[in-house]
């Protein structure tokens, strides 16, 4: 899933509007913006199989420490201790963004083919296989991606003008990203997937100016 964890985050500014959209995207694709590091320190593999699910070619042949259950129920707990550290008193911001960590797991464990781990060293995995049925997951990804950015719009307003434009462009290129993944080639390594994964750091950034260029809406 791509469009689906970043929809969390951003649906997620209405409940905890203090917390910045960067912060609520490093919450939400943490599994993924650790496993590519895991991938070129060699401590999780992934392998090019085009047909491991229709939508993906990716085999995730071991990645127990960005997406076993045990290890994301503890990042989120990890997060949201951080996060209240941090930031005195916002309990339910810390719980949010401790939540959007864990929510990763869920949403993959429906999309992935029985690969998610549950513990470090087991062998016991679990998933939905969605991504078999590729009507199913663009409609849910739209669907879960465009409830988000509405419910962000409304929970916001563009202080400038870089807080209107530079939020369209970062949802286009998602958006764009997304597309490219499902119709274009297969990535020609396992190496090009490492490399490809942490620009997603870009994002979380780019959602960090974004933010601060947007404030709170205040509902008449
Ligand atoms: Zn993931």
């Amino acid at each position: 899933m791509f469009l689906g964890h970043y929809a969390l985050a951003l649906g997620a500014k209405r409940i905890a509007p203090a917390v910045s959209l960067g912060t609520l995207f490093l919450a939400c694709q943490f599994a993924d913006l650790l496993w590519p590091t895991l991938l070129v320190l060699g401590l999780e593999r992934v392998e090019i199989d085009p047909g491991n699910t229709v939508v993906t070619p990716l085999n995730f042949v071991s990645y127990p420490y960005s997406h076993s259950l045990v290890m994301l129920l503890i990042w989120s707990a990890l997060f949201a201790g951080a996060y209240s550290v941090l930031r005195r008193g916002r309990t339910i911001a810390a719980v949010t963004v401790g939540t959007l960590v864990f929510s990763h797991y869920v949403l993959d464990v429906i999309m992935h083919r029985p690969d998610m781990p549950i513990t470090i060293s087991g062998t016991q995995k679990i998933g939905l296989g969605l991504w078999n049925y590729p009507g199913t997951t663009l409609a849910l990804e739209s669907a879960l991606f465009i409830a988000g950015a509405v419910v962000y719009m409304g929970a916001t307003r563009e202080r400038d003008r870089a807080g209107r434009i530079g939020l369209y462009a970062l949802i286009a290129t998602l958006v764009a990203i997304y597309f490219a993944a499902l119709y274009g080639p297969p990535p020609p390594s396992s190496d090009a997937v490492a490399m490809a994964g942490h620009l997603s750091w870009l994002f979380v950034f780019w959602a960090y100016w974004v933010d601060r260029h947007r404030g709170p809406r205040r509902s008449s």
